[in-house]
């Protein structure tokens, strides 16, 4: 069975035409997954003819505003459109999403608390669950609040590694091991590192000890410069390297 990847929005908190909001697409045979849905993905979801009432599953990495802004709108629809949704709707997350979903059912009230449909919120350390045929896994990785990594696997073995936003940590490596697919931040230029984010030879870095078959490199601050990125990277990573845009799909 294939697993297909859209890449919804493959920026950051600053939008860019070809590069919005975080947001990423995983279909199997059974399942649609979403990771993260930052501002705007319901609109770019709409227009590939994926609606509210389509996705199984939110996986969150963390509550940064570019990487769930988009939750209280999905909420508002799926219980105020014509179609109101009535299959559960599962929702994972750091810990802490338990509290921020609660809060945000407090600020919002009537206007996202749902009525139509379960919804199950769960906080994730370093865990291994189901849902239909996908198998999701999760670690705490570095960054400026709680945040995790995503592995989603289907039936076949095949897997997609997602990093969210962090900074360089062996155990990344050793999640993305011999991943298919590594979706791997790439916040900030060689010789500009910060806290809590990559830079591209950490990236490459990762990419390397994790043997992954292909690299694809999101979350590029716009004072990143693409050429760049690939020359450092590839100087350390010898598989496949694709600097990510908007609606670029893979399938595996
Ligand atoms: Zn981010
Ligand atoms: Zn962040």
């Amino acid at each position: 069975m294939i697993m297909k990847l859209t890449l919804i929005g493959s920026g950051t908190s600053i939008p860019l035409s070809r590069q919005r909001c975080p947001c990423y697409l995983i279909e199997t045979g059974m399942a649609k997954l979403l990771l993260d849905t930052g501002p705007g993905c319901l609109q770019t979801l709409q227009e590939l003819t994926i609606t509210y009432n389509d996705i199984d599953c939110l996986c969150y990495t963390h509550i940064h505003l570019d990487h769930i802004a988009a939750l209280p709108w999905l909420l508002f629809i799926a219980k105020n459109a014509f179609h109101l949704r009535v299959k559960p709707l599962y929702i994972y997350g750091p810990k802490g999403i338990g509290s921020f979903y609660q809060k945000m059912l407090q600020l919002y009230e009537s206007q996202i608390n749902p009525t139509s449909f379960d919804v199950s919120v769960k906080e994730l350390a370093e865990e291994a669950f189901s849902i239909k045929d996908v198998h999701i896994s999760s670690i705490p990785v570095p960054h400026f609040n709680q945040c995790l990594a995503y592995r989603i696997e289907n039936k076949n073995g095949y897997s997609i590694v997602y990093s969210g936003d962090t900074d360089y940590t062996e155990a990344l490596s050793a999640f993305a091991a011999d991943s298919d697919l590594l979706l791997l931040e790439c916040a900030m230029p060689e010789g500009q590192k910060v806290n809590g984010h990559l830079i591209p030879s950490l990236a490459g870095k990762i990419a390397a000890e994790a043997r992954a078959k292909k690299l694809i490199i999101i979350h590029r601050y716009p004072i990143c410069n693409d050429k760049e990125i690939c020359h450092i990277i590839k100087e350390i990573y010898s598989g496949t390297v694709v600097l990510a845009y908007d609606l670029m799909t893979f399938e595996i």
